[in-house]
């Protein structure tokens, strides 16, 4: 836990992984004051919502085979003790099953309170007084205006991976973000970004079988996966290696940023920076874009779970892909075929 946007992408990636179809996120002071998340998620049962505090407690790993295809988007389990040890903390659940939620109070790591709560359903987390105990990294906080334009950032981009889900986040001052749902990507963009950005951007869509399953090497998890594709008689079954998918949207030559602050790549739902995936990204845009200036793109890549290790980083931005250079020259192709594809298009207009 960094800054009190990383928090939100916690909590938010978990209510996410809660089933949540709404989410609401409320921000004082840049959130160093307070951040509250809540959610119409599964919510928790009094047990699980104790244990939720606990280093490497998890719900999301069911065997030991999930690890090979994480699907959610947490699983380390450390989120919720890490944010819960470094400032004042308050839990309200209530699971479907139970006619009564609660209430958990933490501070510091320290469990305050635990209590029954009438609660409507779902989750809801308030984080106050964020660093209160660390003052070394409160230091480090910058303005609260470039706190909170981090949690705009962030929260809007995931507003636009799940255009059908209620995305709502208010300031002290303001309503910053207020997206209920849309039928689709493109309804999404207009709806936060407007008319003028959307007419500058190109669709994306592309789909590539793949030719080979991207084990990983050499042994562990991939003997797993290998046992597991082989029969009593030693035939091999013949296992689907699936496909990559690609969509979402690129600018057009006439949006030049200034930096990459504007390139959003999801790898399964998950906001991520990636190196690899950038470098695919400006590659396609190499002769088209003078190469000091940046485009705008909002890129959801699917691939299937077993081609991707999340567990690469604790913050979870970076993944590791099993067929680096079949991702590349995928994303590199998706991007330069809808440029050009736009590009004889406006050539046949004008
Ligand atoms: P992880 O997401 O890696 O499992 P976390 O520390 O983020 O670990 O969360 C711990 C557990 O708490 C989750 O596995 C989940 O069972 C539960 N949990 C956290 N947030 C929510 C929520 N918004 N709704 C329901 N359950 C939640
Ligand atoms: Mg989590």
């Amino acid at each position: 836990v960094e800054r009190p946007a990383s928090v939100i992408k916690e909590l938010l990636e978990n209510s996410l992984d809660a089933g949540a179809t709404d989410v609401r996120i409320e921000v004082e002071a840049g959130g160093r004051r307070l951040l509250r998340i809540s959610d119409d998620g599964c919510g928790m049962i009094r047990d699980d919502a104790l244990l939720a505090f606990e280093r490497h407690a998890t719900s999301k790993l069911v065997s030991v085979d999930d690890l090979e295809a994480i699907a959610t988007l947490g699983f380390r389990g450390e989120a919720l003790p890490s944010i819960a040890s470094v400032s004042r903390l308050v839990l309200e659940t209530r699971a479907r099953s139970e006619s009564v939620g609660t209430r958990v109070e933490i501070s510091g790591g320290k469990l305050l309170d635990c209590n029954e709560l009438a609660f409507p359903g779902g989750t809801s987390i308030t984080v106050r007084d964020l660093f209160y105990n660390v003052p070394a990294r409160k230091k480090f906080l910058k303005a609260e205006s470039t706190e909170l334009s981090h949690i705009a950032s962030l929260v809007t981009h995931y507003a636009l991976a799940h255009p059908d889900k209620h995305f709502e986040l208010h300031s002290s001052t303001n309503a910053v973000l207020v997206a209920p749902p849309v039928a689709g990507h493109s309804e999404r963009v207009y709806q936060v970004f407007g008319k003028e950005v959307l007419d500058r951007l190109i669709p994306i869509a592309a789909v590539q079988p793949l030719e080979r399953l991207g084990l990983p090497q050499p042994r562990g998890a991939g003997a797993l996966a290998r046992e597991s594709s082989e029969r009593d008689d030693g035939v091999e079954e013949s296992r689907s290696p699936g496909e990559l998918r690609a969509h979402g949207f690129v600018s057009k030559p006439e949006i030049q940023k200034l930096n990459r602050n504007s390139i959003y790549v999801f790898v399964n739902g998950r906001l991520i920076r990636d190196r690899l995936i950038q470098h695919a990204i400006l590659e396609a845009y190499r002769n088209i874009l003078p190469p000091t200036v940046y485009p705008v793109v909002l890129l959801f890549l699917e691939l299937p779970t077993a081609e991707v290790d999340v567990n690469v980083h604790p913050s979870k931005t970076e993944v590791r892909l099993r067929q680096q250079s079949v991702v590349h020259d995928f994303v590199r192709d998706s991007v330069r075929a809808a440029l050009m594809k736009s590009a004889s298009r406006a050539a046949i207009y004008y």
